[in-house]
């Protein structure tokens, strides 16, 4: 059974230039070093706080960006070795549809130029009357009517825009979903509807999805499998009950007592993350979480914990579970 995606040992790094000459004096660790799959049909939420390498992750997958280091393979077949020709048409297999709609989306194109203009650089219909036929369903699918077709962006609601990313995304037939937050820069109110909606069409397209998000509760219910992240590294990896109620890592358990619950007796187990993300530059030493973790122990600065499967299907990468388990 060979994943639809699979990632071994991706590296990203971004030099860090200095002085007058512009020289390298460090990388960004932005991706260091990581590992996972996705099989078809599947939805793996990816997660961490902001500067935690996802987009680069996502950006990586589609070759927007170049791995230092490491092999994607997409339907069997190593894309880090293909050619600008080969890649061009393999592209249209592998969408994005990004945070946020409005810079995403041409502010001078009308929806259906915006839903239309994939289908004319893939070569996809024949005609006039085929495209907008064509444009007419992308519409329909992500719940617009025909006649949006002739407005533009800023006519629109963030709601609705995040519809037309949608569709100009599905426009194609791909069949990887890479979705960067894409609900992120919405009303908390209209979020599930673009949520529910992304779910909705992962039958009727027969879509596998990357979701990217920053926050678990937004990935809690799409999502058959999470991947957490912090600096640059996968550190837990489950299935999405098994995380929720069997949570290993404490950088997931810090990000699980982050969402809001209706409970206010529950907010004395909340495990406050002091400061930010440290500079992927130069990341602690040992376990990268150990400046922030409230369980650390002496071992964390010293050794970097190795990510390792604790229950089937279950990766943690933790010195404490180590222990524990
Ligand atoms: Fe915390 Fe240590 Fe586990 Fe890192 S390895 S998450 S510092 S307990
Ligand atoms: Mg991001």
């Amino acid at each position: 059974d060979e994943a639809l995606l699979r990632l071994k040992n991706v590296k990203k790094y971004f030099p860090v230039k200095a002085g007058v000459l512009k020289r390298t004096v460090g990388y960004v660790k932005a991706v260091d070093d990581i590992s996972f799959s996705i099989q078809e049909g599947e939805t793996l939420g990816l997660v961490g706080e902001s500067g935690c390498g996802k987009s680069t992750t996502g950006r990586t997958i589609l070759r927007l960006l170049e791995a230092n280091e490491g092999e994607i393979y997409f339907k069997g077949e190593n894309i880090l070795e293909l050619g600008k020709k080969e890649m061009r048409e393999l592209r249209r297999e592998m969408q994005i549809i990004f945070q946020d709609p409005y810079a995403s989306l041409n502010p001078r194109m009308k929806v259906a130029n915006i839903v239309g203009e994939p289908l004319d650089v893939h070569n996809l219909v024949d005609n006039k009357k085929e495209r907008e036929r064509r444009v007419k369903e992308l519409l329909e699918a992500v719940g617009l009517l025909p006649d949006h077709m002739q407005r533009y962006p800023h006519e629109f609601s963030g709601g609705q825009r995040q519809r037309i990313g949608v569709a100009r995304a599905l426009a194609v037939n791909p069949s990887l979903i890479i979705a960067d937050e894409p609900v992120s820069a919405l009303d908390v109110s209209i979020q599930a509807q673009v949520i529910n909606l992304i779910e909705d069409l992962q039958e009727q397209f027969n879509l596998t999805y990357l979701f990217i998000a920053h926050d678990l509760s937004v990935v809690k219910h799409i999502s058959d499998r999470i991947a957490v992240m912090y600096l640059g590294k996968i550190v837990e990896l489950a299935e999405e009950k098994e995380l929720f109620e069997n949570t290993l890592h404490p950088y997931s358990r810090s990000l699980l007592s982050a969402i809001p619950v209706a409970d206010p007796g529950h907010d004395k187990d909340r495990i406050i993350l002091e400061g930010s993300v440290p500079s992927p530059v130069d990341p602690p030493t040992g376990c990268r979480f150990h400046p922030r973790c409230p369980e650390s122990l002496d071992i964390c600065s010293q050794q970097e914990p190795e990510f390792k499967e604790y229950r089937e299907g279950h990766w943690s990468a933790c010195h404490l579970t180590d222990k524990e388990l």
